[in-house]
């Protein structure tokens, strides 16, 4: 019965039951981000997709929302969260839609950073792996803010997605989205975070994580300076550190990735610049 009373409650909802969150950050492709709306409830429902927990959040005068980060290797189609609240478990779908990702050819001086040495490979791996528990942390308390602010001003270069060449090898897809501004430039806490995570690694070079809350984190990497620290609260818009080209990067930029129930998606949703 209670399954015929919440689709009848679906069925009455006005079509324009969606807040602006939601139309916002809804979309539903590999690399994007579903927004599931999961109906009043009195007290915070949880959920989880693929066995991770998700961002739930109220919209603002409306009811809760999953806000469920959609890897890059997902085929289009029919996917779903799981939803627990005092009624119980219940699974809820969404369509992910197609989006073409184009190519990009980059030439490296420095060949180790294409092929590394076997003595890389050790570094290599031992970073992935505490980066990789960075992504998993799950943190209560919701986030600042969801529409970020861009943690710099400046021009869009890499989006993100790219099928990326170096030297004509094909390597991981680029997993955020850069910036084309200089050496030095301050990057700004796009929403209030924690610093869980601070590195001088291989690939990313120095690297900064912000931990926002509920799982949605932000990376920033390939910075010429670190200026915070370990466990530190940083406040929306202030400094984490400075643009420089450190890591495996051709010359400065700020790359920066935002990542939900440990996956990587497209920065440019949260700041309102996503182009299907
Ligand atoms: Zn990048």
């Amino acid at each position: 019965m209670r399954f015929v009373a919440a689709l009848l409650l679906c069925l009455t909802l006005p079509a324009h039951a969606e807040g602006f969150i939601s139309r916002l950050l809804n979309k539903p492709v590999p690399g994007g981000v579903a927004v599931v709306q999961l109906g009043p409830a009195s007290q915070a429902p949880t959920a989880s997709y693929q066995g991770k927990p998700v961002l739930i959040v109220h919209e603002e005068g409306r009811d809760w929302i999953a806000i469920v980060g959609i890897p890059l290797t997902t085929k289009p189609g029919r996917q779903q969260v799981q939803v627990q609240d005092a009624d119980g478990s219940r699974a809820l779908a969404f369509e992910v839609r197609s989006r073409d990702y184009k190519e990009q050819r980059i030439t490296l001086k420095d060949t180790r950073k294409v092929n590394p040495l076997p003595e890389d490979l050790k570094r290599i791996d031992r970073e992935l792996a505490e980066q990789t528990k960075a992504y998993q942390r799950f943190s209560p308390g919701t986030p600042s803010n969801l529409l970020f602010d861009k943690p710099v001003d400046g021009p869009l270069s890499s989006p993100f997605g790219l099928r990326r060449f170096f030297n004509g090898e094909e390597r991981n897809p680029h997993s955020g989205l850069d910036f084309a501004v200089g050496a030095g430039t301050p990057i700004k806490a796009p929403a209030a975070g924690k610093v869980i995570l601070i590195g001088d690694y291989f690939f990313n070079g120095r690297t900064v994580f912000l931990d926002h809350g509920q799982g949605l984190i932000s990376m920033f990497c390939h910075m010429s300076k670190v200026d915070v620290k370990l466990g530190q609260l940083v406040p929306r818009g202030v400094a984490v550190g400075q643009v420089g080209a450190t890591g495996r990067a051709t010359g400065p930029h700020m790359h920066w990735n935002v990542s939900l129930n440990d996956v990587r998606v497209d920065p440019a949703i949260f700041i309102g610049a996503f182009r299907p």
